[in-house]
């Protein structure tokens, strides 16, 4: 064998995985086609962060009289904006780049292809090794709304490319990525549409946390429509209309761009799984908790096998599988912490079980909540939109889920990891001293009511 270990995929999954496995003493080649970098740094998590903090900004500014400031003249340039998130971009992906040309991997850019269990095509050469870790990430997919594909659409990757923002724009969809991008071009000006086919936006979480970011959105004078069906799409000039039901009623929209962020796809095409025998699931290479495909010596992590599609858990994943390829006891990937943070004002972050999982999994648990409208700090803030919920179990009382909407959500939100990993109780939480005036403080308020009750 030419590797103890080949990974196929640079990115975020794949470079923890040729890490951890070169760690631990194993002969490991990376191949990547290339763009290097990874969708987290160039199209992902870190060009989005960037140009979202314009438009946060930007909204501050637009409410300077309620804190007593006047701001003249304000506007926002996409362009500008685009540039420095490009600078950014460009540093972020220069550092990953010197990483994966570290001489202790061997590192290929080439297009990676399956000829058996044990042997890649890569480029002209055949590629042979012991395990083999998939991490080829995911792209974005195609869906079959009639008139969509020909009328013509903006997708998450172009919009990081616009110098202009579009005068108005229908968002299909209502993901994380979907309702971030929405309110970043609502804020800087574009008139914009959201439609949505669930009942509420972030449909994979509960609706409580929904709700307040929808109000926020709709505050801010987007139009926002769930519970509807896509019927189809039209062209003329240089507008397009989507028709879709509402409420039982034909309805259409109208704008200059649509944006499609209706979802992602596994990037399997290519692959040849089918010459190392690896089965898929709808498109998604499926695993184990120790991140093996049906084929002992074959893993895949991060988006390609389409469990949680998040960065930290593409990581995670990429260290349990090269572990797991290197070494004799086994590790599982648990996804007791789970967490998820989407980047709206107000965020939305939850970490553990949602009500909607203990519901359908028939899982007992209590639960508290607190609204950010009756906690000084966030008074104090301006930042009233949102609250906090818990859920321990009724025994004893351990947290088994904690779930923020509200100001500074994602950075709130490790507070609970951190008591979560630990497997502490609402008790635990309430004997933690917490400074005043913060925002953190709130989170000690349904602690409180769940304890009263247990
Ligand atoms: C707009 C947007 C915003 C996001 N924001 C966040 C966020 O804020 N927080 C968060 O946690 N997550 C976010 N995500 C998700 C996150 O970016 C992904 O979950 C993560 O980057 C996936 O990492 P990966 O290693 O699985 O794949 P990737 O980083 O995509 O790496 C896959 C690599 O495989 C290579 N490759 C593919 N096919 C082949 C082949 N056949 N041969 C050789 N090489 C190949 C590619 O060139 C690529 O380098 C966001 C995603 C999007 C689209």
């Amino acid at each position: 064998m030419d590797f103890d270990v080949v990974v196929i995929g640079g990115g975020s999954a794949g470079y923890a995985a040729a890490s951890t496995a070169q760690s631990a003493g194993a002969k490991v080649a990376i191949v990547d086609k290339g763009p290097l970098g990874g969708l987290c740094i160039l199209r992902g998590c870190m060009p989005t962060k960037a140009i979202l903090r314009s438009s946060d900004i930007f909204s501050l500014m637009r409410r300077a009289k309620e804190f007593g400031l006047s701001v003249q003249n304000s506007s926002a340039d996409l362009a500008a904006i685009n540039d420095r998130k490009n600078q950014l971009i460009a540093e972020f992906a220069s550092y990953r780049v010197e990483q994966l040309n570290d001489p202790r991997f061997t590192l290929i850019q080439e297009n990676a292809s399956f000829i058996s269990q044990n042997a890649l095509k890569v480029g002209g050469k055949t590629l042979t090794a012991k395990n083999f870790i998939i991490a080829t990430g995911s792209s974005i997919a195609e869906f079959p709304v009639n008139g969509l594909a020909e009328s013509g659409y903006l997708t998450s990757d172009d919009i990081l490319e616009l110098r202009q923002a579009p005068e108005s724009m229908i968002v299909l969809g209502a993901g994380p990525v979907a309702v971030e991008l929405a309110q970043f071009f609502c804020r800087i000006g574009t008139r914009t549409t959201l439609i949505q086919r669930s009942e509420h936006i972030l449909s994979k979480g509960d609706e409580d946390l929904a709700r307040p970011v929808e109000a926020r959105f709709r505050e801010e004078g987007m139009e926002v429509f769930t519970t509807t069906k896509l019927l189809r799409v039209e062209k003329s000039g240089a507008i397009r209309t989507v028709f879709f039901t509402h409420d039982g009623k034909e309805k259409s929209a109208t704008a200059e761009t649509i944006l499609q962020a209706l979802g992602r796809k596994p990037n399997i095409d290519g692959l040849n799984l089918s010459a190392a025998g690896v089965s898929t699931n709808r498109g998604r290479v499926e695993v184990d908790q120790k991140m093996r495909t049906n084929i002992p010596h074959i893993y895949a992590v991060g988006d390609v096998n389409g469990l949680h599609e998040i960065v930290h858990i593409a990581i995670e994943q990429g260290e349990v599988a090269a572990h797991n390829a290197t070494q004799k006891e086994s590790r599982q990937f648990d996804d007791r912490l789970k967490t998820s943070v989407t980047f709206t004002d107000p965020p939305v972050a939850s970490v553990g079980l949602s009500e909607k999982e203990c519901r359908s999994e028939s899982i007992p648990y209590l639960t508290a909540s607190y609204p950010f409208n009756d906690h000084g700090k966030s008074m104090c803030l301006g930042e009233t939109h949102g609250h906090v919920k818990l859920l321990c179990a009724p025994d004893s009382g351990e947290i088994i889920g904690a779930h923020i909407v509200g100001p500074e959500a994602g950075e709130m939100i490790h507070q609970m990891i951190t008591l979560m990993h630990y497997k502490g109780t609402v008790h635990d939480l309430i004997k933690i001293p917490h400074y005043h005036p913060t925002l953190s403080e709130i989170l000690t308020y349904p602690a409180e009511k769940l304890s009263k009750k247990l």
